[in-house]
């Protein structure tokens, strides 16, 4: 799977989630990731080498003026730690989320939010929200911005929107300047993860009238 992946995980994200300083909602996208991608997790083993030695550092050194760029010198140059291959236990969804779901695909209980999607709400801390997405092949997420971060993460079929193509693996990383309308592909129904950590503006009113209902 790996070798299809075209979008990943930017350094700050791998950064705080090696720090342990993101939300639930948002480490689980992570590791969800980190499990399907051999890049990203050779990535973030570098990141945990030198996060581990800066902390022991930091108690006594007070950090320098070009401290980032020495932190990104010795992340590049870094021997990773050897991280160990995800745990496959079968099924679609990886591990990390297995675990939250209670078992893979048939364990998960949709409720429908209009026009044939469905959405399951995961049980994380309330400082973000991760939902798994289920979009009929073809059918559209209405358009809508956002006010923090959402990171969507595919697995199964694909989507495309303003921005590109996001197939199995693919992570979009979105923010307050996209606005976007991702739309299942024809074919095979599309099943994603998606982290946020505010609520979506929609540009419709029915959308925007049903949002604290379905808590998007
Ligand atoms: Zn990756
Ligand atoms: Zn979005």
């Amino acid at each position: 799977m790996t070798d299809t992946i075209q979008h990943h995980l930017s350094d700050a994200l791998l950064m705080a989630y090696s720090a342990g300083t993101l939300p639930e909602a948002f480490s689980l996208t992570v590791a969800a990731h980190v499990s399907m991608c051999d890049e990203c997790r050779a990535r973030l083993g570098a990141f945990d080498t030198v996060g581990g030695a800066l902390i022991e550092q930091t108690e006594t050194v007070q950090m320098a003026e070009d401290s980032f760029e020495a932190t990104m010198a010795r992340i590049n140059n870094a021997e990773p730690e050897p991280q160990a291959r995800p745990v496959r236990r079968g099924g679609l969804l990886p591990a990390p989320l297995q675990d939250y779901v209670g078992g893979d695909l048939d364990a998960i209980q949709w409720k429908p939010i209009g026009m044939g999607v469905k959405q399951a709400i995961l049980p994380t801390s309330r400082d973000a929200t991760a939902r798994l997405l289920y979009i009929p092949a073809g059918a559209a997420v209405p358009d809508h911005g956002h006010r923090g971060t959402e990171l969507t993460l595919v697995l199964q079929g694909a989507f495309a929107d303003e921005v590109d193509r996001f197939g199995p693996g693919d992570i979009e990383i979105a923010n307050e300047d996209l606005d976007h309308t991702p739309v299942a592909e024809a074919g095979a129904d599309c099943i994603c993860l998606a982290a946020t950590d505010a609520p979506l503006r929609f540009r419709s009113l029915i959308p925007r009238i049903a949002q604290p209902f379905l808590r998007i």
